[in-house]
């Protein structure tokens, strides 16, 4: 399972390429990610030996198959959390972004699942943003 720090690697490349297709600047991902350039090419490095995504030095990275099949499971696990805080919880929609950023880190699919079936399979978040499809 990939760490948090990849996981969130996935998930600012998905939302600022075309939903995983195109590619990414380096410059770009780390002003998203908060982090020097630096940091981006050793992690981008990384996760392209890992196959996650490919990466050619200036022209920037693209998600493979697999990263974006990661990244789409990040984003539904944040979008079913924020649902559940807001549908079952009773928490507010402002409150629940926070939340879902550690939270999606940490669920199991078998947890996951049961959210999805207890809030009966929806297909957008409580801020109208689809959910990927499991
Ligand atoms: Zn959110």
């Amino acid at each position: 399972m990939p760490s948090l720090t990849v996981e969130n690697y996935l998930k600012a490349i998905y939302q600022l390429s075309d939903e995983g297709v195109g590619r990414v600047s380096p410059g770009v991902l780390a002003r998203e990610l908060r982090v020097t350039p630096g940091t981006v090419t050793t992690m981008v490095k990384q996760m392209a030996a890992k196959g996650y995504l490919d990466y050619i030095s200036r022209r920037g990275v693209e998600l493979t198959d697999e990263g974006r099949g990661l990244a789409r499971s990040v984003l539904r696990r944040h979008r079913i959390t924020e649902s559940f805080l807001v549908d079952i919880l009773g928490m507010k929609d402002h409150e629940v972004h926070e939340e879902a950023e550690v939270l999606e880190h940490v669920l199991s699919e078998r947890v996951l699942d049961c959210m999805d079936r207890l809030l009966g399979h929806p297909t957008h978040d409580p801020h109208g943003t689809p959910i990927p499809p499991a």
